[in-house]
């Protein structure tokens, strides 16, 4: 059996790994789609789609990761109903849906997918929104992702990138006009 997991990954935490850890438990194959591939360099998604990938196959990787996975980026399209096949077209033919995006879910369950609901660990912490806003605010985040994708946030100095991101933006984060 197949599963399909998603999410924008910005950046991977702890939380989505332990996600793919549960549902590599169930399923043989897991496929994990990366959203919103297309955006990067903005302040609710500072990585690019190869960079995500970077940063989930080399956590897989480090941890010792059994299972088969596929890493798909995924690019947005403006029309949710049509959403489901753009994604097909992009993947290996999945039995399951793990999200708990409600979009994801209905858009999925109208398709006739089954769709499984991933628990949440430690959403307060495990947060890709509370992890930018302390790399932003330089407070302690590298203990909230796993060490694979610490790694390529160093590499590609990721941390400054986000800080130059927030001054190029005035406080409604629209761009600065040049
Ligand atoms: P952001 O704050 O940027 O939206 P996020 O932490 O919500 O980031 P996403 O990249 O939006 O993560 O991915 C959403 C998917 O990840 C959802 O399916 C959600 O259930 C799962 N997820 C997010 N946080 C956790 C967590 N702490 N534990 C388990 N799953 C999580
Ligand atoms: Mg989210």
């Amino acid at each position: 059996m197949r599963a399909l997991t998603i999410g924008r990954y910005q950046p991977f935490h702890k939380g989505h790994m332990n996600v793919i850890w549960e549902i590599s438990d169930v399923v043989d194959e897991i496929v994990i789609g990366i959203g919103s591939a297309q955006i990067s360099h903005e302040l609710d998604n500072p990585f690019t789609a190869g960079e995500r990938v970077a940063m989930i196959r080399r956590t897989l990787e480090l941890n010792g990761f059994k299972g088969m996975s596929y890493i798909i980026p995924i690019e947005d399209i403006q029309r949710n109903s049509i959403w489901t096949s753009h994604l097909e077209s992009m993947t290996p033919p999945f039995d399951i849906v793990y999200s708990n995006n409600p979009l994801v879910v209905r858009l999925c369950k109208e398709e006739g997918y089954e769709v499984r609901h991933p628990p949440l660990f430690k959403r307060d912490e495990y947060s890709g929104t509370e992890i930018r806003r302390r790399m932003i605010e330089d407070e302690r985040w590298t203990h909230l992702v796993p060490e694979g994708t610490l790694e390529v946030i160093d590499e590609v100095d990721g941390v400054q990138r986000l800080k130059d991101i927030v001054r190029e933006e005035d406080s409604y984060g629209r761009k600065a006009e040049l």
